[in-house]
């Protein structure tokens, strides 16, 4: 008899609570990952993401090779379909996994677990990749907090450092492996993908960037001004409970911060899943927009004319991570300046960035939008000149990424901005009276 662990979004073989559990069972563990045909069938075929999970995989395998000649079992199919094969091949007798919290995952899950059960397989699934989930964090009354504020005073009250910090040591664990080094491998061929140009560079937490994080966070000039942990979160590379022990070490309440909201956006995602497609706040949806599309492929090329808004989009395109302040005005100047959808936009960082997570995304999309949570009042609406003034007064951002700038072939700024903040304060007033 067997055991299964199951990677998907904690690709990491330490610190990682539903692997640690899977090793504790009574039987050798067979570890397992899926690339999902459903998902790869939507991406193209030199998805930087897919790259990236794959060697992840291929440096996990040879750890667990150096360490205990063992090895990960790599397939490409539906995962239904690859759990029917794994209950032919061996005596399974439990699967361990690490929850998965968007709608298609849940989905998903509920699915297995109610095929292992029909055959006898138990199913365990850990909280891993947050401190908080789902209805860890509520309200008094029990309903979930939709302003971040309170949300984070509540989280902080009942954090413990002791227990939702405590480190699950794997190592130790290691030789219940399942001892076979020649388990089903793959290369991104094998599933129609390639190497991808975009590379996801390691993250930057060191102490220092940590504590200086308040006075750089802001200026996307600034090298190592935030700490590059996007995808390494999305993916599980690296356990959150790391990275909070290092903000709480290096006493970086802002910091900190940041990975509460990444917490208070999962917990929107998982009490109202459907914000995916509507607004937060229904009467946004109320709002005409324009959506022209030759004006949204300005956009998505960075070729607006504003040279802020081209900066970030340029540096999005070429290496699938944008400047959080650049995000924000970019986000804004779609749907304010141009009144575009803002789900237009979130498909399309989806696509492009490579810390994509459906939570913080379609979160961060719908407060730029005015129609999410704890949103800023429409009415305040980013001005893309002064934004360089506040943010990259020098124009070192901006001249790394528009080197046409002084250029002849350079756009014009395609609307003008106090024509354009009026047309959008009145097509929302109209749609929220
Ligand atoms: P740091 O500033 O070093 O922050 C550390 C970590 O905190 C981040 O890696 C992230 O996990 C979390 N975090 C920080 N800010 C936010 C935030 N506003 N919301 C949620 N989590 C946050 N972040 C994503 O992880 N995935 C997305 O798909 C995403 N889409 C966004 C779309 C828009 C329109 C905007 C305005 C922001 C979006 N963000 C998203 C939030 C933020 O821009 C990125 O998390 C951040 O820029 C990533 O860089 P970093 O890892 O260096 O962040």
């Amino acid at each position: 008899k067997i055991s299964i662990f199951w990677f998907r979004r904690d690709l990491r073989l330490e610190d990682n609570i539903g692997l640690y559990h899977a090793l504790q069972s009574d039987y050798p563990v067979l570890p397992i990952f899926i690339f999902d045909k459903d998902i790869l069938e939507n991406l193209p075929k030199d998805d930087a993401r897919v790259s990236f999970i794959f060697n992840q995989l291929e440096s996990m395998r040879n750890t667990l090779q150096e360490a205990v000649e063992s090895s990960l079992a790599l397939y490409h199919g539906i995962p239904q379909e690859i759990f029917k094969s794994l209950l032919e091949d061996y005596e399974v007798q439990a699967v361990y996994t690490n929850h998965d919290y968007e709608p298609y995952a849940t989905e998903r899950d509920t699915k297995i677990q109610d095929y292992l059960k029909d055959n006898n397989v138990e199913f365990h699934s850990y909280k891993d990749q947050v401190i908080f989930e789902k209805g860890d964090v509520l309200k008094d009354d029990g309903d979930p907090y939709v302003v971040y504020t309170p949300y984070k005073t509540k989280w902080k009250s009942i954090f413990d450092s002791k227990k939702d910090l405590k480190t699950y040591n794997t190592k130790k664990y290691f030789k219940n492996f399942i001892a076979h080094s020649r388990l089903p491998n793959l290369s991104l061929s094998d599933m129609g993908f390639e190497t991808s140009k975009i590379k996801v560079p390691n993250y930057t937490a060191s102490a220092k960037v940590i504590q200086n994080y308040e006075d750089t966070r802001n200026y996307p000039a600034i090298e190592n001004g935030t700490s590059h942990l996007g995808p390494h979160l999305r993916f599980g590379t690296v356990s959150i409970r790391e990275i909070t022990k290092r903000a709480i070490s290096e006493k970086n309440e802002v910091f900190w911060s940041e990975l509460i909201w990444r917490e208070f956006f999962m917990q929107i995602l998982w009490h109202f899943p459907n914000t995916t497609k509507n607004a937060f706040r229904a009467k946004y949806d109320r709002i005409e927009w324009r959506n022209n599309e030759a004006e949204f492929e300005k956009w998505k090329n960075g070729e607006t004319g504003y040279a802020l808004v081209d900066a970030g989009m340029r540096e999005l395109n070429t290496t699938g991570y944008m400047h959080n302040r650049v995000r924000m005005l970019v986000a804004s100047f779609l749907c304010k300046h141009l009144l575009i959808d803002w789900r237009w936009g979130e498909a399309y960082f989806a696509e492009k960035l490579l810390d994509f997570d459906l939570s913080a995304n379609v979160g961060n999309w719908q407060w730029a939008a005015g129609s999410g949570v704890d949103a800023a009042p429409y009415f305040r609406i980013f001005n893309p000149m002064t934004q360089i003034d506040k943010f990259d007064k020098q124009k070192e951002y901006i001249n790394k990424w528009v080197t046409d700038l002084q250029e002849l072939t350079y756009p014009d700024k395609m609307v003008d901005h106090k024509m354009a903040r009026e047309r959008c304060l009145k097509t929302y007033k109209e749609a929220l009276s």
